[in-house]
């Protein structure tokens, strides 16, 4: 392998920073700085090819300014920001390469596509309604998770709906279902890494695509890869289907 990448890591106490220092040797990648909440990350940013952040969703903010000012690529992994938080950080990156994923593995970004594909074929195929579930461990502080917001954002353009058609949850004299909805239930207990299932329902069949990711390393793995990609790439957002050339 050619050069280790340097990598600035933000969030680098918690579960994802440790999964991504756990195999960050293994993916040609050296954590050259290690940052988590309260230090100073303006000291460290120089000596690196590209920053990491697995921190929180209030906190992208500030690491994508420093990114820009530095001329730094910028790998986010976050999930859970506001529409004014995913504005202004959009806003910041403009100069830099970033690569902003709601999940970096494998798995999923087939998913994505899957999903589309399938969403598209089947709005020919007479009515079929959708219904997505998520479920994470317990410590997970968002909802529903960044996987199933992607997931969801691309069943609203296929179905050209808008968001006041997401239905979260469902409880006392609902009605009937109207086509027009999709059912978004999120499930959160124990350790569950992370599972999604979009589900496909017409009269007398159903079809149901799923991920279940068995540990963190699938995403430390991705977003190592994403870094190493960034490097040298200009200025834009880009995704993991970008990444894996996927598109
Ligand atoms: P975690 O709570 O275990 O770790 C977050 C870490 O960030 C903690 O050590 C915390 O102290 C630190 N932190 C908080 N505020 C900070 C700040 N202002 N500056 C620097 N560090 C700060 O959470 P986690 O499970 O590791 O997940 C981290 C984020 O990554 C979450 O937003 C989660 O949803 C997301 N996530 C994304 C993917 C993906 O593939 N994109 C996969 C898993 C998790």
């Amino acid at each position: 392998m050619s050069q280790p990448i340097r990598i600035l890591l933000n969030g680098a106490k918690g579960r994802m920073g440790q999964a991504i220092i756990h195999v960050a040797n293994d993916e040609g990648a050296v954590i050259a700085g290690t940052v988590d909440q309260g230090d100073n990350a303006s000291k460290l940013i120089n000596d690196v090819d590209v920053v990491i952040d697995f921190s929180s969703h209030n906190a992208t903010l500030g690491i994508a300014q420093l990114c820009a000012q530095n001329k730094k690529p910028l790998v986010i992994g976050t999930t859970g920001h506001t529409p004014e938080e995913k504005n202004a950080i959009a806003d910041a990156i403009k100069g830099i390469p970033v690569v902003w994923a709601g999940n970096y593995s494998v798995g999923v970004t087939l998913l994505n596509a899957l999903v589309r594909q399938a969403t598209r074929a089947l709005n020919q195929a007479g009515r079929w309604d959708i219904e997505v579930t998520e479920m994470h461990h317990r410590h997970k502080k968002d909802a529903p998770s960044g996987t199933a917001d992607t997931l969801l954002k691309i069943l609203m353009e296929e179905r050209k709906l808008a968001t006041d058609a997401l239905k979260h949850g469902r409880s006392g004299i609902t009605g009937e279902r109207p086509l027009g909805e999709i059912g978004v239930h999120v499930l959160r207990g124990g350790d569950v890494v992370g599972d999604h299932t979009v589900l496909f329902a017409a009269e007398g069949e159903r079809l149901e695509l799923t991920h279940k990711a068995a540990n963190r390393e699938i995403f430390a793995r991705g977003a190592l890869r994403a870094a190493r990609w960034a490097k040298g790439k200009s200025a834009g957002i880009y995704g993991m289907n970008d990444v894996l050339g996927l598109k």
